[in-house]
């Protein structure tokens, strides 16, 4: 296994939360996640921080706090916008191994459809769910996938996410390739 920080990217509803606290139990890494922290920290909902202070002043945070939080033995899901910035996505390849957690729009729109309580983050676009959905994957996804080394399924039952993400990682030691970009499947 690796030491290295793992990072789970994706958009909101791919299951960075879940499936992060599985993987980490699995790895007895601890389990960070930037949304959590962030919103600890400035003592506000990311909702809250957006209509005070506005997207901009939301990312800034964010990047902060990815950096604060990329420690050896830990998997950190991340929030959905962190492919945003170059910055990031600098950071995250070169501090850890990073997992994109694939599904498609109609996947992530039935979740965040059956679970609103737990997508937290303020409408991107004000349109119904599926379409926001779609027209934000349609802007990201080439940025996930360029972030990261690995991209998994993440439309089939969280343990199966975590037995991809496990098995590309000890493939990727065995082999010891250096980390490039590989999808599972
Ligand atoms: P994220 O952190 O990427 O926004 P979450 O882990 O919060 O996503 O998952 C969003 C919702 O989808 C939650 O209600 C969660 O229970 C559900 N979910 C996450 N992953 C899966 C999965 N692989 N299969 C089925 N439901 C899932
Ligand atoms: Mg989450």
């Amino acid at each position: 296994m690796t030491t290295q920080p793992i990072f789970l990217i994706g958009a909101r509803g791919c299951g960075k939360t879940t499936v992060g606290q599985k993987l980490a139990e699995t790895c007895k890494f601890a389990f960070i996640d930037t949304d959590l922290i962030l919103q600890q920290r400035a003592q506000m909902s990311i909702a809250d921080i957006v209509a005070k202070e506005g997207w901009p002043a939301f990312r800034a945070l964010e990047t902060k706090t990815l950096q604060s939080v990329a420690e050896p033995q830990s998997v950190i899901a991340t929030g959905g916008g962190i492919i945003l910035a170059p910055v990031n996505r600098e950071f995250l390849r070169a501090q850890g191994i990073v997992i994109y957690l694939k599904a498609p729009v109609a996947v992530l729109a039935g979740r965040l459809e059956a679970f609103p309580e737990e997508s937290q983050r303020p409408t991107l676009t004000g349109k119904p769910i599926s379409e926001e959905v779609r027209e934000v994957l349609a802007q990201r996804d080439a940025l996930y996938r360029e972030t990261a080394h690995f991209t998994v399924d993440a439309a089939c039952e969280p343990d199966d996410v975590v037995a991809q993400i496990l098995a590309l990682i000890s493939a990727a030691r065995a082999s010891s390739a250096p980390l490039n970009s590989a999808t599972a499947g």
